[in-house]
């Protein structure tokens, strides 16, 4: 956790703010789809911009005591899944199946939850999609801790679950 907070997620906020800095005077006329200063740029500024935000919101509902959300969040699950074991499972074993991220989020497209994923911070997700509970599944949030075991990360991950903030984003977003 030192390390994934102290020095992975700092470099996002610092590699953000360097990228917003260098873009007031990039050479637009050069810009080009194979490489230019201006493509490499605007890449990376969403790769950083987005590992702060699915940082800060995975580092935000960890240290409770897990359980089940309350409430409207609660009911939007059973609703989506039928019921919360459900789509516990169906988040779990997705943490086991992609590379980067897997975010509950409710969907203001459609109004609708969703167990969106990434294979990086700046691929997959929906645009739109107000993320609720973010599981971080990159190597270096559990190697150091439990080796190869993603499964053992991923089932102590949801028994410090604090869905306090969750199920406060769901109810400023979803109607
Ligand atoms: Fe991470």
């Amino acid at each position: 956790m030192e390390i994934h907070h102290g020095k992975l997620y700092t470099g996002y906020v610092n590699k953000r703010n360097e990228i917003e800095e260098k873009l007031k005077s990039v050479d637009l006329a050069a810009a080009n789809q194979t490489y230019s200063d201006l493509r490499t740029l605007k890449v990376e500024e969403t790769f950083a911009g987005n590992g702060v935000v699915l940082h800060e919101a995975y580092f935000g509902v960890l240290g409770g005591k897990g359980g089940r959300p309350e409430g409207a969040l609660l009911a939007g699950m059973e609703k989506e899944w039928g019921s919360y074991e459900k789509w516990e499972a169906e988040f779990k074993a997705t943490g086991m199946a992609v590379r980067g991220w897997v975010v509950l989020a409710h969907d203001t497209n459609d109004g609708r939850l969703h167990n969106y994923v990434g294979d990086a911070h700046n691929q997959g997700g929906m645009w739109g999609a107000i993320p609720l509970l973010v599981l971080d599944v990159y190597e270096h949030a559990y190697f150091i801790d439990y080796g190869s075991d993603r499964a053992k990360y991923i089932s102590d991950y949801m028994s410090n679950i604090n869905w306090k903030p969750a199920e406060v984003v769901y109810s400023k977003f979803a109607k």
